[in-house]
């Protein structure tokens, strides 16, 4: 689907899965103005196929695309095109118990803009694969390395969105936490370097007595559409649940801890690596 300055998505059509033709002056391409999205589509034993709270996704593009002054498809046009991309690859959507049909949504800046400013014209996309588990011993606990030097987002900057150049500032350090034999990496706050943030691309919970606990949504985090999910059945279910500020040194006493995502799903957290404990 694409669209000019007026903001009105095109109807939108399917296209064979290959490259797309972009400009090279593309806002995307140069100033980094882009949101992506992640769904997965799950096959039920009766064989039909459902994707898990696809409006949430909708919304949470709306947000950032308002962030980074971008028209952004409707929550209707949104369901529509996960939909019959989804429709149009059903074969590919594994058996039960195989892994997924992960979907990425992607709105870019594909209009020719050269100076800081919103492109002229935006590409909406949705493509699929199929993915098995995302950590490489699957469900198994994981293994976190607290990072020390680098954070993932800024005060006042876009981790609460989910915007691309968010993952550009995680590549390195994970990079890193893989060689040395870790899952991945979690980050701290940029202000006191003490506060549990997230992961590169999950949120993160703890246990603790019983009581569930998860880092306050500060603005440097993103707003996990399966955090919430998680906290709204935890709540359901009658366990108590507590958003706020928690130090590192509460997670690494903590009873469980697990992250969350659509890509993690909902991986246990074995072990935790931080250097500066006391
Ligand atoms: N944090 C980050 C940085 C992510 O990339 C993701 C994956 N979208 C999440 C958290 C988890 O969000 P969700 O549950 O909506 O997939």
């Amino acid at each position: 689907m694409k669209c000019s300055s007026d903001g009105v998505f095109t109807k939108g059509e399917l296209v064979p899965y290959g490259p797309i033709e972009l400009n090279p002056a593309a806002a995307v391409l140069n100033y980094g103005q882009g949101l992506l999205e992640g769904l997965r589509a799950h096959r039920k034993e009766d064989g039909s196929v459902v994707v898990f709270r696809p409006k949430e996704n909708a919304l949470r593009m709306r947000i950032g695309a308002d962030r980074l002054c971008m028209p952004a498809p409707s929550v209707e046009q949104f369901l529509s095109a996960v939909k019959q991309t989804i429709l149009a690859n059903k074969r590919w959507v594994p058996p039960t118990g195989k892994g997924s049909l992960y979907i990425r949504p992607l709105l870019i800046g594909s209009g020719a803009m050269l100076g800081v400013a919103p492109a002229p014209e935006y590409t909406f996309v949705v493509y699929v694969c199929p993915v098995g588990h995302y950590f490489k011993d699957g469900l198994s606990p994981i293994s976190l390395l607290t990072e020390e030097e680098y954070h993932r987002a800024a005060p006042g900057g876009t981790g609460d969105i989910k915007t691309i150049g968010n993952y550009a500032s995680v590549v390195s350090a994970q990079r890193r936490a893989k060689e040395k034999g870790h899952s991945d990496v979690l980050y701290l706050d940029p202000v006191h370097k003490k506060f549990v943030e997230e992961v590169s691309s999950c949120n993160i919970l703890m246990v603790k007595d019983n009581v569930i606990s998860t880092p306050l949504l500060t603005g440097t985090i993103l707003p996990g559409i399966t955090r919430r999910s998680i906290i709204e059945i935890a709540q359901n279910l009658g366990i108590q649940v507590e958003e706020r500020l928690i130090a590192i040194d509460e997670f690494l006493d903590a009873d469980e801890v697990f992250c969350t995502g659509t890509a993690v799903v909902l991986s246990p957290v074995g072990s935790i690596v931080y250097h500066g404990r006391r």
